[in-house]
């Protein structure tokens, strides 16, 4: 199978993340911070050690700023849940996933949030791009206040990164808080939360960072700006009826998923190992072979930039395209006959579909890991041929 799946979730992990994970169920250690036998120190050590690495990987110099979650939807409904109240007013991007889009149009139903999507930038040719800075400004300056501006890192349906930093200096310049979901950036883009002016960071282990699904992190600027959404246990303060209000004992209630925790920070560890911008420069170049590829492709069209080359800085192997005549499930299965791992439709971002103007069927989503080589790229486009012959009725 060649796996192009990589944006939904990671290929098979590495042996040093499968074997942190197999140590923590191994040597069963304890419940961390719960007791005070040495199992369970040796686990409270782990989990802060951890903490330490992922914290200082995403730019958060306490490492008690970071608390760990299920994954970007938690980090993201806790953000949003904890942070907004009735009469605030959010600002989204046009590309925002469900994460975003879903507990924010709830709770615009139901909570009294205002909820603004921002326009995209047009590039020379029209195509979508991004965020109209200008016209983000102009919001900001005039109109109701804003109280925070929602963005992904990178979009999960073209690759396209936001530019995160422009964006959030502009938020604070007009008085709010910015949460960043980098579901799909971490691991390949640099980011670092207190340097990029990041409120909350929203990340997930199990693309990009190739550590296991079920575990994800918050980091946090401000920590006090945000009620948790979860409350009970946490071995700390057990005297007391009420959360502790100090992080990150404040947001992580429950035992943790400490296989999970120790999967994420050894997966962190190799990235740290290999550096961030070798899988930047080996995901431009995946881009780049691909894009190429499958614009020598008669009757495809590339979403979304006419003049991209495919290997500019800033985009993800992430690269959605549809087929004349095509539909995107359809073709998927046809390549997956073919032995090739993709994703069609939607992609849980019917925002980002609706801004391409590929909602509602949707596109094929072919994203490569970086351990995906060219000939395999190069395999993926010719089977794609057959495949969308075979669709097309002619084969
Ligand atoms: N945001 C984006 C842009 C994503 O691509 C995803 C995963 N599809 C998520 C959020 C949610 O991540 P998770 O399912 O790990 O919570």
């Amino acid at each position: 199978m060649i796996y192009l799946d990589h944006a939904a979730t990671a290929g098979p992990r590495r042996p040093e993340v499968i074997e942190a994970v197999a140590a923590v169920l191994r040597d069963g250690l304890g419940n961390p911070g719960r007791s005070g036998h040495s199992l369970s120190l040796r686990a409270a050590r782990l989990l802060e050690e951890s903490r330490c690495v992922v914290a200082s990987f995403f730019g958060i110099s306490d490492p008690a700023r970071l608390v760990f979650t299920p994954g970007a939807t938690a980090s993201i409904n806790l953000v949003l849940r904890g942070y907004l109240r009735p009469g605030d007013t959010v600002l989204a991007s046009s590309w925002e996933h469900n994460a975003v889009m879903r507990p924010l149009r709830w709770m615009e139903r139901d909570g009294g949030v205002r909820v603004e999507i921002v326009p995209p930038r047009r590039d020379d040719a029209g195509y979508p791009r991004g965020v109209d800075l200008e016209r983000l400004r102009e919001r900001l300056d005039t109109g109701p206040a804003v109280r925070m501006v929602a963005l992904v890192a990178a979009s999960n349906v073209t690759g396209e990164s936001l530019p995160v930093r422009e964006i959030a200096t502009l938020a604070h310049a007009g008085g709010a808080a910015v949460l960043v979901d980098a579901a799909q950036g971490a691991g390949v883009l640099d980011i670092q939360a207190e340097r990029d002016g990041i409120d909350f960071l929203a990340v997930t282990g199990h693309k990009s960072l190739e550590g296991p699904a079920g575990i994800g992190a918050l980091a946090m600027l401000h920590p006090d700006q945000l009620e948790p959404l979860i409350r009970g246990g946490t071995g700390s303060r057990s005297e007391e009826e009420e959360q502790p209000s100090f992080t990150p004992d404040r947001f992580e209630a429950g035992t943790p998923n400490l296989p999970g925790i120790a999967g994420l920070a050894a997966a962190i560890g190799l990235l740290n190992r290999v550096g961030i911008e070798t899988v930047a420069s080996r995901h431009r170049e995946l881009r780049g072979r691909l894009v190429a590829r499958l614009r020598e492709t008669p009757g495809l069209i590339v979403h979304h930039s006419a003049d991209e080359r495919g290997d500019e800085p800033g985009w993800l192997a992430v690269v959605s395209f549809t087929a004349d005549g095509c539909d995107p499930g359809a073709l998927s299965w046809a390549l997956d006959r073919r032995g090739i791992a993709c994703r069609p439709g939607l992609h849980c971002a019917p925002r980002a579909h609706r801004t391409l103007g590929t909602w509602p069927k949707g596109t094929v989503r072919f994203s490569p890991g970086p351990a995906c080589t060219e000939a395999e790229i190069d395999a993926a486009v010719a089977a794609l041929r057959e495949a969308t012959n075979e669709v097309r009725g002619g084969g």
